[in-house]
């Protein structure tokens, strides 16, 4: 149906795709609709239309037929250190809870190189995309060896994805009483220099974004309290988002109330850690105080149930977080501390996890896949993903439910997605282009990437 556009002209039509037959469509929209045989009509990179397919236009550039599918919303990592790929399942730190796990890693990141963020940005995005995930934050808090935010920008454009790239830092050694050795960490006012830097060139604030830039000092171990109020200010003096580590585990709240006589929210408060720009990844011991006052501010949490799990961190109190107001987005964490990257996955821990820890209703599907799309939007500060509507943006992912995992229970396909065996993506489309056709990535050959990673992640640990 499309016509050439003539050469020299600005009047190029939009390229169309249409969506269609979707066994299932969940919309996560105001009214949360759940539209069965439903289909979108996208224009570029947006959503035009949502409905009954009888009701879209029948032509388009592309068609793709989603009969059998489950659609929904592309899912939003909110919490993520990718080039961790590279340290999965390492033997030295496979049973430590979280001072002791880091400690047995700092010296191995150490030897981290720019090749080896991108390769390794790429693997997790694969991950990612391939368990559609449309949009992801990273949190790349270690900078040895010339490694720059720059290599994982260049390797998330690569392959596709929506990002947020958070400029993390850490300056305090165990020489100054924090916890990593002192060559891994940064001097401050390089830090803050190359955070600027990194705004300045790449952050776009503007409606569908396919990038932004957050700033990220690690956590209140790793950094002083200057850097904490420094990085505050200067993110706020570009309207930019702010991410850290708060609360993860009993040892990270006695820290801070030893070294700085506050709780951890107190100690958010405290350095200008609190607003609706702010997201912290973890608060799995955030007290009642730190609820009220983040539900007050708006004040965002990345929940990571996985390597919450994984380093016996404790369960997070997300019902009562939500019940408060407090925005809630669900983040796979580093891949050392989950060793997996798969966010249907992690909907599935999400909800089962509410449950060891607060009862059968604490959590069911359809609110794990609503922290996954609309409260990681919220998280990040977006208003143009999340959700499938017209204006929003062209991401979604689609499930096949014809396999043998989802069996026997098509009664409920939504919450058979997050209560069945994590399946992979059959589809994912990212800003309009098709990045996972049929189960295989089509921006990125996906063997080269593995068989790269791994021959990097060899060379990091043997030294
Ligand atoms: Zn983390």
């Amino acid at each position: 149906m499309a016509t050439p556009t003539t050469a020299g002209t600005n009047d190029r039509k939009p390229r169309t795709l249409l969506v269609r037959n979707a066994a299932l469509l969940a919309t996560m929209d105001a009214a949360r609709r759940e539209i069965r045989g439903g289909g979108l009509y996208i224009e570029d990179n947006r959503i035009v239309a949502v409905g009954p397919s009888a009701e879209l236009p029948s032509e388009a550039d592309e068609i793709i037929d989603l009969s059998g599918h489950v659609l929904i919303p592309g899912l939003v990592n909110t919490h993520h250190h990718m080039y961790q790929s590279l340290t999965r399942v390492l033997p030295a730190a496979q049973d430590a809870e979280l001072f002791g796990w880091l400690t047995n890693l700092y010296g191995v990141w150490s030897r981290l190189t720019p090749e080896m963020v991108e390769v390794s940005t790429q693997t997790a995005m694969a991950e990612l995309l391939m368990s559609g995930c449309t949009t992801s934050s990273d949190h790349l808090y270690i900078y040895p060896n010339g490694c720059r935010l720059d290599h994982s920008i260049e390797a998330a454009a690569r392959i596709g994805m929506r990002f947020h790239a958070t400029r993390g830092s850490m300056s305090i050694g165990q020489s100054g009483g924090g916890l990593p050795p002192d060559s891994v960490v940064e001097r401050e006012d390089a830090i803050l220099a190359d955070t600027r830097r990194v705004i300045e060139a790449y952050h776009d604030d503007g409606r569908y974004a396919m990038l932004r830039v957050a700033v990220g000092p690690c956590s209140p171990f790793t950094v002083s309290q200057a850097l904490m109020r420094e990085s505050a200010a200067l993110a706020r003096s570009y309207g930019v988002r702010l991410h850290t580590h708060l609360a993860e585990n009993v040892n990270d709240v006695a820290y801070s109330r030893e070294k700085f006589g506050m709780s951890p929210a107190e100690y958010a408060e405290d350095t200008g850690w609190i607003g609706d720009d702010v997201w912290h990844a973890h608060c799995v011991h955030l007290d009642d105080a730190g609820i009220g006052l983040f539900a007050r501010t708006g004040t965002g949490v990345a929940h990571c149930p996985c390597s919450n799990m994984r380093l016996a961190s404790g369960i997070a109190p997300v019902r009562r977080m939500r019940d408060a107001g407090v925005p809630v987005g669900l983040g796979v964490d580093g891949s050392a501390s989950n060793d997996g990257a798969q966010m249907v996955g992690e909907m599935r821990q999400a909800m089962l996890l509410q449950r060891v820890g607060f009862g059968p209703d604490a959590m069911n599907a359809r609110e794990a896949l609503e922290i996954a799309t609309l409260g990681g939007a919220r998280v990040l500060g977006r208003d143009d993903i999340g959700a499938l509507a017209p204006g929003m943006a062209a991401d979604f992912a689609a499930f096949d439910l014809r396999g043998l995992a989802f069996a026997g229970a098509l009664h409920d396909p939504l919450a058979a997605l997050v209560f069945c065996a994590s399946a992979p993506a059959a589809w994912t489309v990212v800003d309009g282009k098709v990045v996972v056709r049929e189960g295989r990535l089509e921006t990125v050959e996906l063997e080269p990437l593995v068989e790269r990673h791994n021959r990097l992640a060899h060379a990091l640990v043997a030294g």
